[in-house]
């Protein structure tokens, strides 16, 4: 997706970059478990215009899950790393599965859905994600970590870029992963800048989220996956060609 710079960096005043939308998807023993959905063109465009985001509806998730073997309905755990726009759309392609979300994140969303003062995302998504027919599971802010599965541990963040963060620790054969999502937009917004994302609900709450994901990763042996780093993504192994084993 095509977006102005000043939505990934509060220093930046012009130009676009291009910025990659991760989705992750892990088959464990408890069956497929999802973080984050990527977004709804017809959601997306009002609110970060112009850009080039142009997925036919063939070519949402299910289309990719598909090419990986997987269909959306197996999708058993959905973890929303927060409400935003880009990382929660089409929810409703997930009617059978657990979505597993903070708490403050779930009910600062669900007021403004029921109160009609949404901002990102706008209505519509809400509407989808409340509707969906999910279970929701949210977690209170002192529920710091849960481990989903041997394997992948939810890691609960607090107020920062959003109302809830939700990153994950993961740990594979491969090596160990700390997921950051929007904790962390690109590696230069972490050690030793601290750069603020265009959008942010605790300037404290989000220093904070930077440097404990930095000595979790470090304490852990882990690589962090950045939320929207057009650097790092295309290093990634992808599907449906490549994994991490
Ligand atoms: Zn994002």
């Amino acid at each position: 997706m095509k977006l102005e710079a000043n939505y990934l960096d509060e220093a930046s005043n012009q130009g676009f970059d291009y910025i990659p939308i991760p989705v992750y998807v892990f088959e464990t023993s408890k069956g497929y478990v999802m973080y984050d959905t990527g977004c709804d063109k017809d959601s997306v465009m009002p609110i970060y215009p112009p850009n080039d985001f142009d997925p036919t509806d063939g070519e949402y998730m299910p289309y990719h899950l598909e090419k990986a073997g997987i269909k959306a309905e197996d999708i058993k755990y959905l973890v929303i790393s927060h409400l935003h726009v880009d990382h929660c759309g089409k929810a409703a392609y997930y009617p059978k599965a657990t979505c597993i979300i903070n708490n403050q994140e779930f009910s600062q969303q669900l007021h403004q859905y029921m109160t009609d003062t949404c901002t990102n995302p706008p209505k519509r998504d809400l509407e989808a994600f409340f509707s969906s027919g999910m279970k929701f599971q949210t977690l209170a802010d002192d529920v710091k970590e849960l481990e989903l599965v041997p394997g992948l541990t939810i890691l609960n963040l607090g107020a920062g870029h959003a109302y809830g963060m939700i990153g994950l620790y993961v740990e594979l054969e491969e090596g160990n992963f700390v997921i950051a999502s929007d904790c962390i937009y690109c590696a230069a917004h972490g050690y030793p800048d601290y750069q603020m994302p265009g959008i942010g609900v605790s300037v404290e709450g989000y220093k904070e989220t930077v440097r404990y994901l930095e000595k979790y990763a470090k304490d852990h042996n882990a690589k962090i996956l950045f939320g929207h780093d057009a650097e790092q993504f295309p290093t990634l192994k992808q599907a449906p060609g490549a994994y991490y084993a």
